[in-house]
């Protein structure tokens, strides 16, 4: 007998199954963003070739750039990924947890008290500061780990990193052998600028000092150093903005797919006439009879203010049934107005989805509306989002039976 549970006594989120509890959460969904994790895995690949003989790492910090660092690590561990970066012990906990046997770097490095989560998550600090080596070789003794660290050297960007000459002072103790060093790294500063001479500065200022630590990988370029050059390449590239999706080189066309998909839904349609304004403070008056579009995203879900429209300005656009609409007025905390007066009637109603990111939009786009770049439009995505991947079984063998439909996403 198949007896329907009593809904009110139905624990949530015990009983239902992942593909009813997904239903449930795209109806209640604001905003749904899509990850193409395929999308992703293709860009790693392309990376890789571009960096052969290279090896092709994968920074994932700051949550997979708000992509999803779980998700993001299985799918290009599952691809072949060998080499995760992250900023953070935490962050390293859930790459642990996605990539058991891949090699995990900190790029915070370490501090006191903290080595025993390096060992415990099996990973390595970034190391850029003699004191903080001496630490770890400290911890390193009294526990007896040995699961390495890498040397970071400031070559011109003054963040982190020994200074040349601090690294030379390490040099005796690699050729000592027995050092615990797995890696040595610099980064670049300007490296999406093709003709700045800083990187011909900080390659020549790299290739010297890590020469002097034979045997031991290097490691200089980020997503845009790895389209410098192959003499930028080393031994180990650390792509991520690439990876998901932003254009490495700004120069030139992108050469990377979209990975992001953001939509946002219609709360509510209403016209207004001529001279009526829309918004906080009334900065936008419409210039004829108008339909107004409200969506349900703003500035609290990462959609950034400053991408709003006024009498003088043009704000960002939204694709609406397939066409690129303006925003009218201030984007507020949640909510966005788009001016939807030239779609036919019939094309716009209440609870239909829109495009904030995707269709031709991207985040790069975006960023220029938000006066940033594309890495913090993507970090920024908003946490109120439903979560959507696509893809991500690079290494699957060829299913016998097609594979299951990716769950429904509302067009
Ligand atoms: C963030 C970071 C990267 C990745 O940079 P992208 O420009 O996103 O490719 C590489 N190396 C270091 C040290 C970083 O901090």
């Amino acid at each position: 007998m198949n007896v329907a549970p009593d809904p009110k006594s139905m624990p949530q989120g015990t009983l239902l199954s992942p593909e009813a509890k997904q239903a449930a959460a795209l109806a209640a969904a604001t905003g749904v963003l899509t990850v193409d994790l395929d999308a992703i895995i293709a860009n790693w690949r392309k990376l890789e070739k571009t960096a052969v003989p290279a090896e092709c790492a994968a920074v994932v910090k700051a949550d997979g750039y708000g992509c999803g660092a779980e998700q993001v690590a299985r799918a290009l561990a599952g691809a072949g990924c060998k080499t995760f970066f992250v900023a953070t012990l935490d962050e390293a906990r859930v790459v642990r947890a996605a990539a058991p046997a891949a090699a995990i770097y900190v790029l915070g490095g370490f501090f006191q008290n903290t080595g025993d989560a390096y060992a415990k998550f099996d990973c390595k600090p970034v190391i850029g500061d003699l004191n903080e080596l001496a630490e770890w070789d400290v911890f390193c003794r009294r526990s007896g780990w040995s699961g390495g660290a890498a040397i970071h050297i400031d070559t011109g960007m003054n963040r982190l990193g020994l200074t040349v000459t601090e690294a030379q002072g390490i040099i005796p103790r690699i050729n000592a052998g027995d050092h615990g060093i797995t890696l040595v790294m610099s980064h670049l500063a300007s490296a999406e600028m093709l003709n700045n001479p800083a990187n011909a500065r900080q390659l020549a200022a790299f290739r010297e000092i890590a020469s002097l630590f034979s045997g031991v990988p290097a490691s200089l370029a980020n997503s845009s150093g790895i389209f410098l050059g192959a003499q930028f390449q080393f031994d180990l590239v650390r792509p991520g903005c690439a990876l998901y999706g932003i254009n490495p080189t700004p120069e030139a066309d992108n050469p990377m797919q979209p990975v992001v998909e953001l939509k946002a839904r219609i709360v509510q349609i209403r016209n207004v006439e001529r001279g009526d304004t829309v918004g906080y403070g009334g900065t936008w008056t419409a210039r004829r009879p108008t339909r107004i579009a409200v969506v349900s995203a703003g500035y609290a879900d990462g959609y950034f203010r400053a991408a709003s429209a006024n009498d003088g300005t043009r704000g960002a656009e939204v694709i609406v049934a397939g066409k690129r609409c303006p925003i009218a007025g201030r984007i507020s905390m949640d909510l966005t107005a788009v001016d939807v007066t030239d779609l036919d009637k019939n094309a716009v109603r209440r609870g239909h989805w829109v495009t904030l990111i995707g269709e031709g939009i991207t985040a790069d786009e975006l960023a220029h509306h938000f006066g940033t770049i594309g890495y913090e439009v993507l970090t920024s995505l908003g946490k109120r989002y439903a979560r959507v991947y696509k893809g991500g079984n690079a290494t699957a063998a060829p299913p016998a039976s097609p594979p299951a439909e990716p769950a429904a996403v509302p067009t």
